[in-house]
């Protein structure tokens, strides 16, 4: 794929919850390497944006990923299309290996497949996973003894080998130690480049460390947008930040 080919564009969305505008017509376009954080304050709409996009709440107006329009496909068929999203507490299966979740999930959206296409199509895509998320030594460890980051960095993984392009994050690096955020952080920019990435982040060193863009949402819109500096410069983002 050539530069900019894969990318999402937002517009005009909206989702209501019995006449509340959680998010009242959002424009967002996230191109191809894109690491776009997603930040404001509590209530500004982040994860219903993220459920929106991934077809967990129902929404108006339009979001397209490389032309083909998403609203009103149901979620496996978004997730099907490269468009995956991790929950802030990861859900990986605890009882099963590293190896055995990323070949569930690399199996979830193909159906049985026989043992020669099984060796082609999936199995590069689980090594590549294991190597890009830097758990290829925990392979055949339970996922549950993994630490907090590692189940984490398994539940990236887990949709790599689903060919995610587009990568929704909810605070990946929530409770996190500084070694795992920097290590999380690096595993972004591995999987950018070709990808897209989305972080909903509340930590704000973390994103002045790794974000390429910034978009702040405040009360279902977007405040501003921009690089990091731009954003941080802004007079209404200081005002909501500040509190006045
Ligand atoms: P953020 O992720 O930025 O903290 P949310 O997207 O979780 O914000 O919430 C945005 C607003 O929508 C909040 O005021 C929240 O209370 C409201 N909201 C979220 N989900 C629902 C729901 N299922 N029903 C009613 N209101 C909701």
């Amino acid at each position: 794929a050539g530069m900019s080919s894969e990318y999402l564009e937002i517009r005009d969305l909206r989702v209501t919850f019995d006449g509340f505008k959680a998010v009242d017509g959002v424009n967002m376009t996230l191109m191809q390497g894109d690491l776009r954080f997603l930040i404001g304050p509590n209530g500004a709409g982040k994860t219903t944006l993220v459920d929106a996009i991934t077809g967990l709440v129902p929404a108006t107006g339009s979001v397209t990923k490389s032309g083909v329009e998403l609203l009103g496909m149901k979620v496996h068929r978004i997730a099907r299309l490269g468009v995956g999203r991790t929950f802030q507490t990861a859900s990986v299966f605890e009882d099963l290996t590293v190896l055995q979740n990323l070949d569930i999930a690399a199996g979830a959206h193909r159906g049985p497949l026989t043992l020669l296409r099984r060796r082609k199509e999936v199995l590069p895509g689980i090594e590549e996973a294991l190597e890009i998320t830097g758990l290829g030594r925990h392979r055949d460890a339970k996922a549950g003894v993994l630490a907090h980051g590692q189940k984490q960095w398994l539940e990236i993984g887990m949709l790599l080998v689903q060919n995610s392009s587009v990568l929704l994050l909810d605070e990946p690096v929530a409770g996190m130690s500084s070694e795992e955020r920097e290590e999380t952080g690096n595993l972004l920019r591995r999987i950018g480049g070709e990808r897209t990435v989305v972080v909903v982040e509340h930590d704000m060193d973390f994103m002045r460390a790794f974000a390429t863009s910034v978009t702040v949402l405040h009360a279902g819109r977007v405040l501003s947008e921009g690089s990091v500096a731009e954003v941080q410069a802004d007079p209404k983002v200081q005002e909501v930040y500040l509190g006045t």
